[in-house]
């Protein structure tokens, strides 16, 4: 990863972000984007949700049916979001 975080990369990386396995540069980068993003901000909650709903971290690397789920899950937040 380079330069700041998109709101794609934040979904590609928030496993390991929750396992504690980004690199300091990239959990610095993670949480700025937190800062500015309520989507994201959002997005992170219920992955947290999910994890404790399923007991763990989804497996890795997430089904692409599962991620597109969180995708459009995540679409819908930003829609609803004014
Ligand atoms: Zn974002």
């Amino acid at each position: 990863m380079g330069g700041k975080l998109t709101c794609k990369q934040l979904t590609e990386v928030v496993t390991d972000y929750l396992e504690g396995t980004l690199s300091f540069l990239d959990r610095f980068r993670f949480h700025m984007h937190l800062g500015m993003c309520i989507s994201c901000r959002r997005y992170l909650r219920q992955m947290k949700y999910t994890i404790h709903t399923l007991g763990q971290l989804p497996s890795d690397p997430i089904p692409p049916n599962v991620r597109e789920e969180l995708l459009s899950r995540f679409r819908n937040w930003k829609r609803t979001t004014t």
